[in-house]
């Protein structure tokens, strides 16, 4: 499969250039030159595959011959290796819980997936790539458990000093290796601007090959596919026309279930459900694109104020707005409204909710009051536990602390504690 840029349709490259690039070099998101099409007997008999199985069935097309069969199936079941569960809420919405990987975020599998990718393309070379990634919390974890031990790749991350939870600060600190964390005395928008400007320094780029490890890349970006499929096929027996509704912030997994519907997975809506930043629900009412300065929230994933996969939300309807707004809404909600639900669900449904899930969960209700005789799953993205500290008082007392991260605890935090000036950062990478 090519890609070509979104910046110039002229551009293309192959997947790995695409992988191994992150993005093209006007800066313009790689897009899959043709929108392939599953064989819909595969989508009829989905319950009859294993996870891994669909997996590789859905990435393969996007792929090619770039990486043989054997190596690909290797790579997505080791991806695919924990469970993907959907849990009743209420009468008529399930969480599609996608928090039981490593580091209890759904950022795993993109995570796991692009590093077996980047793992292959590079074996045998003696030239190492950096993978170079900004985070304000749960991308730096998943990148960092993703990448760890993965020879011939380096990973430089980039985190705003207190302003990650313990536990984010942990999983992205203590693996040592090839994982290095710089902890940056500023904000998350400094570590950003850091690390975009270090893509752009011809010094750096002729010291190291440099990559992304954001949903810019395909290899992040296309594996969160599988989590609209492996949905669909617990739930299809019982409701074979879904609603998903996706708590957003770089926009990238919607954009993958609305890829996952373009080559054949039958889905009746997508809801974008996002906290206060709400470039996309504004543009959705007036057709405006105006993104301001991304505002803290609760659910601090998705604090975007320029949500990088839009574009590819937009290409996928040939920049379309009417024929977009058959398929997808967008809704925003704040912190009072999350945090009141997240109360209201614990009470009334005995279910946990993280505060991006709890956005999600709003967005699949409001939807739904319109359509009464819909079914809707809406994507749990975080284990609870790993928000603990900001939850109300009532529920911390009750969330539960899986066994794995409670040895995190104890581990030992190893970081580069560095000014957020780019020309101390970039001595760092230089030596
Ligand atoms: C990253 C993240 C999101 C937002 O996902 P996008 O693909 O950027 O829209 C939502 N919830 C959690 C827990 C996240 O870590």
């Amino acid at each position: 499969m090519q890609y070509y840029s979104l910046q110039d349709p002229q551009h293309k490259a192959s997947f790995e250039t695409a992988v191994v690039q992150g993005i093209a070099p006007d800066k313009g998101l790689y897009f899959p030159e043709r929108i392939p099409a599953l064989d819909p007997d595969f989508i009829t008999h989905l319950h009859t595959y294993t996870d891994q199985q669909i997996g590789y069935e859905v990435i393969r097309p996007f792929i090619g011959e770039e990486i043989p069969e054997a190596a690909l199936k290797q790579i997505v079941n080791d991806t695919l290796h924990f469970p993907f569960p959907i849990q009743k809420v209420t009468g008529h919405t399930y969480a599609l819980e996608l928090f039981h990987g490593p580091t209890l975020a759904f950022k795993d599998v993109g995570a796991r997936f692009m590093a077996g990718c980047l793992g292959y393309f590079r074996r045998g070379s003696t030239r190492p790539v950096t993978v170079l990634v900004a985070t304000s919390g749960d991308t730096g974890g998943a990148v960092a458990s993703g990448f760890y031990n993965v020879p011939g790749v380096d990973v430089v991350i980039l985190y705003p000093s207190k302003k990650v939870s313990t536990l984010q600060e942990k999983q992205l600190t203590t693996l040592g290796g090839n994982i290095h964390a710089l902890e940056i005395q500023g904000t998350f928008d400094d570590c950003q601007r850091m690390v975009k400007t270090a893509f752009l320094d011809a010094d750096i780029q002729s010291h190291r090959q440099l990559t992304s490890a954001n949903s810019i890349n395909v290899a992040r970006w296309l594996p969160q596919m599988f989590y609209y499929f492996l949905a669909y096929k617990q739930m299809k027996a019982a409701h074979p026309r879904l609603v998903f509704a996706v708590p957003s912030g770089n926009f990238g997994n919607i954009c993958a279930g609305m890829m996952a519907a373009a080559i054949g997975l039958p889905v009746s809506h997508f809801v974008a459900a996002t906290n206060i930043n709400d470039t996309v629900p504004r543009f959705m009412q007036n057709g405006q694109y105006e993104p301001g300065k991304a505002v803290p929230t609760l659910s601090n994933a998705m604090d975007v104020a320029d949500p990088s996969n839009f574009v590819r939300v937009l290409q996928l309807f040939g920049n379309n707005l009417p024929s977009l707004k058959e398929k997808f809404t967008a809704y925003s909600f704040n912190d009072k409204d999350t945090v009141r639900t997240m109360e209201q669900v614990w009470k009334e449904h005995h279910y946990m909710l993280d505060p991006h899930g709890a956005v999600g969960y709003l967005g699949l209700q409001k939807y739904l009051a319109g359509v009464p005789d819909l079914t809707g799953v809406f994507l749990e993205t975080a284990h609870p536990v790993k928000f603990e500290d900001t939850a109300p008082k009532a529920l911390q007392d009750v969330i539960y602390t899986p066994p794995r991260v409670m040895s995190l605890y104890g581990k030992e935090k190893e970081a580069t504690l560095l000014a957020a000036d780019y020309d101390v950062f970039k001595k760092w990478l230089m030596r």
